[in-house]
């Protein structure tokens, strides 16, 4: 077997791979980043709603995403939409976000394999991992690495082959397809809740371009048993909600996707292991999102695992630092969405039109931080004192767990 050597070794081609690999071989690392599809986002898992202001921080060009300045939700018996001077929220073009962050990794002088698939996990005799053996062309490569990076997504293959890890069991399920349509407003997004769009979930359209959108179906398991793909392709035939004001629709590709829902419950170092992305479980629960968490803390993660490698000490009380970093950012943040979910979750459809009156009364900063989870303390103590409705006082309130 053909056996090569690196100082890190990142699983996953995926937001949170390509950018420890960029972060680690700009530390100075070499670098190998193995991703199991063809080419990078081959297969597209992802709805790609995020936020200007991150996208601008990452450096990810203009041309890599459709703005959003108006925000819709709507239930069964109520609607409404919150619109903001300017464009804060963005639906990324996922293929061309990936592979910007991959050629941005591979410009730095890491080096990426793709259509290697990690099959096996090496570790030593104090069970610290060692490396991984992957499948390329029915050639098998072992890998030697000083820190390997879990950024396989949820399947977490280097945690769960290390033994680290189960399968998550409370998780999202995504169906959605990219159509082109007849009418759109192209920097308007809807949420739609409530049963009849999904029974532990949401449904939604997010514009990508003047006349093209994703339109998808996101239900929580095991809470639901309903399977998203036939709920998505009902709501479409059925025209239902503002999908009707959307005229002809063609269907150009299929989406489908798994996302981890149980807060921050793993751990995410082990010695010469690092978790990062989905396989950390790092989203923000409210809306299942979690590209912007994978790109900032896949480049923590490379730069701690770079950092452990110069000091010869790789450890998982060295790479500690990496957890400490990303707790201390979104932890309680996390925490909060938490609550909020767990009041979404448990919603009749009656409550959920009482609900869409409460987040019409925000602004749209206000509306934005609520979404983002971006519960600062000061800010939400601000909100659950000095709003000036009641009902959002009591909102806000109930996030702080008071
Ligand atoms: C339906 C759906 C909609 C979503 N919508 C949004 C959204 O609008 N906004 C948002 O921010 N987040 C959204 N998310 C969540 C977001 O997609 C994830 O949080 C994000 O993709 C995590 O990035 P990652 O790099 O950790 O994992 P992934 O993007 O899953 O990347 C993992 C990579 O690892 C590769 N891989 C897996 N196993 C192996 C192996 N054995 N060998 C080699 N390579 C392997 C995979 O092919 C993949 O390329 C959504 C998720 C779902 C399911």
């Amino acid at each position: 077997m053909k056996e090569l050597d690196f100082d890190v070794i990142v699983v996953g081609g995926g937001p949170a791979g390509t950018s420890a690999a960029y972060m680690a071989s700009k530390k100075g690392c070499t670098v190998a980043l193995i991703e199991k599809e063809k080419k990078i986002a081959e297969t597209v898992r992802t709805s790609g709603v995020t936020w200007i202001s991150d996208i601008e921080k990452f450096g990810i060009p203009n041309e890599c995403y459709n703005p959003i300045r108006k925000f819709s939700f709507c239930s069964p018996k109520n609607s409404v939409t919150i619109s903001d001077e300017i464009a804060k929220a963005a639906v990324l073009d996922v293929r061309k976000t990936y592979r910007f962050l991959a050629k941005r990794a591979e410009d730095t002088g890491a080096e990426l394999f793709l259509n290697t698939n990690v099959s096996d996990i090496l570790k030593n005799s104090t069970g610290g991992c060692t490396g991984v053996i992957a499948k390329s062309n029915d050639k098998q490569i072992q890998f030697n690495g000083k820190v390997v990076i879990d950024a396989s997504g949820f399947g977490s293959v280097v945690a769960k082959g290390l033994g680290h890890v189960k399968q998550w069991k409370k998780f999202g399920v995504g169906a959605e397809y990219e159509v082109k349509t007849e009418k759109l407003e192209h920097d308007n997004w809807w949420l739609m809740v409530g049963k009849e769009y999904s029974p532990a979930g949401y449904a939604w359209i997010f514009p990508t371009s003047e006349n093209t959108a994703r339109i998808g179906v996101g239900i929580g398991k095991p809470d639901s048993d309903i399977d998203p793909t036939i709920r998505l392709n009902e709501l479409i035939d059925k025209k239902m909600g503002p999908i009707k004001d959307l005229g002809e629709i063609d269907k150009i590709e299929f989406h489908y996707g798994l996302i981890p829902n149980e807060g921050l419950s793993r751990k995410t170092v082990y010695d010469n292991l690092i978790l990062v992305g989905d396989s950390a479980g790092q989203a923000n629960p409210l809306v299942l999102e979690g590209i912007r968490y994978a790109i900032r803390f896949g480049e923590v993660a490379g730069r701690v695992a770079a950092d452990a490698i110069t000091d010869g000490n790789t450890s998982k009380a060295s790479l500690m630092t990496y957890e400490k970093e990303w707790k201390k950012a979104i932890e309680s943040n996390i925490n909060s969405a938490v609550k909020v979910q767990s009041r979404w979750v448990g919603l009749s459809d009656e409550e959920w039109n009482k609900e869409l009156s409460i987040i019409n009364e925000l602004t749209a900063d206000e509306f934005l931080d609520f979404i983002r989870a971006d519960f600062g303390v000061s800010k939400m103590l601000k909100l659950a004192t000095h709003h000036p409705k009641m009902i959002v006082r009591q909102l806000f309130n109930m996030v702080k767990g008071t």
